[in-house]
């Protein structure tokens, strides 16, 4: 049985064919212009499944279902995008779009609550039934699995972890509001605060590789490990709002597992390590609960495609 997953993007779509097991066979991505409206957007995907379809020897209607991730609120119960600073689609009807071109049914989710599913099927959390993923990238990502179904709220808008507040009256957010989580934790966040170290020690290592390498994201962890002082206050900081944040979520959760994914991941056990030690200091019932198990996401730039095939195959499924 073959699933088709639909990754949004805010300049780009990209979809893949898979099995039911998560195995990509085939993938690819078109750029979408700007003010594409929802029947632009589903005429363009329905037909750019079906080319990958054909190229891959495949028959349309071999395709059970098909699942889609879409950044901002999204209505899944009504097959809408309900509101999206990125892609500029408000109360969209993307499903019923979606199904005028396809012989099959469509999904729709929040891509964020899809690439926490799709850790929990095919990835890092496989098998397990409640997980918190954080994305850190531009903005902080967050998605809930909680005995094994993902939270989503009322009309989709629920589960934006990122914007619930650790510190009141803090840094400004891209909400609007102030304090957010995403404020401090987002990678973008740490460039700002790499930035306001660098102003403090412009003698550091980390001023130097800063001018050198550019405002990168990296920078920081390297001079941290470099044993530079300003790096490693940049870095101590940081691991400390990504604990701040992951334990509002953890204590009313507990999952099985946290994972944590975007860009800052790659640093691999050095960073999660940090975050898993400061977490676990300060989570509920410390001394005494089991630990709390914080692990790298796997599913890398693959997650946004896996999470919208996880949900093609939960509720392709679940309809048949
Ligand atoms: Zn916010």
């Amino acid at each position: 049985m073959i699933y088709a997953g639909v990754d949004v993007g805010g300049m780009s779509i990209k979809c893949c064919l898979a099995t039911e097991e998560g195995k990509i066979i085939t993938k690819g991505s078109f750029v979408t212009k700007e003010g594409i409206t929802c029947a632009e957007m589903a005429e363009q995907t329905a037909s750019y499944i079906k080319t990958l379809a054909k190229n891959a020897g495949i028959e349309e209607k071999e395709i059970v279902s098909v699942g889609m991730g879409t950044p901002g609120t999204v209505d899944g119960k009504k097959g809408m995008i309900v509101y999206s600073n990125n892609i500029k689609l408000d109360h969209a009807p993307i499903v019923k779009e979606m199904e005028k071109h396809l012989s099959c049914p469509v999904f729709v989710e929040n891509d964020a609550n899809a690439a926490a599913l799709g850790e929990a099927v095919f990835g890092a959390a496989k098998g397990l039934k409640n997980v918190v993923l954080v994305t850190l990238g531009t903005g902080v990502g967050t998605g809930i699995v909680a005995n094994g179904q993902m939270i989503t709220g009322m009309g989709g808008a629920g589960a934006e972890g990122g914007h619930m507040v650790i510190k009141m009256g803090g840094e400004k957010c891209s909400c609007g509001n102030r304090g957010c989580f995403e404020a401090y934790a987002s990678a973008s966040a740490l460039l700002k605060q790499t930035d306001k170290m660098v102003a403090r020690h412009p003698d550091s290592l980390l001023a130097s590789l800063w001018a050198e390498k550019g405002r990168v994201g990296i920078v920081p962890f390297d001079a941290a490990k470099a044993g530079d002082k300003a790096g490693e206050t940049v870095i101590r900081n940081y691991v400390n709002y990504v604990a701040q944040g992951l334990v509002g979520l953890v204590n009313i959760f507990r999952p099985d597992v946290v994972l944590i994914g975007g860009g800052i991941s790659n640093q691999g056990d050095y960073f999660i390590k940090k975050v898993s030690r400061r977490l676990n200091r300060i989570v509920y019932g410390s001394s005494i609960n089991d630990r709390v198990k914080v692990k790298a996401a796997e599913l890398k730039n693959d997650a946004g495609l896996l999470g919208a095939v996880a949900l093609a195959v939960r509720a392709g499924n679940a309809r048949a």
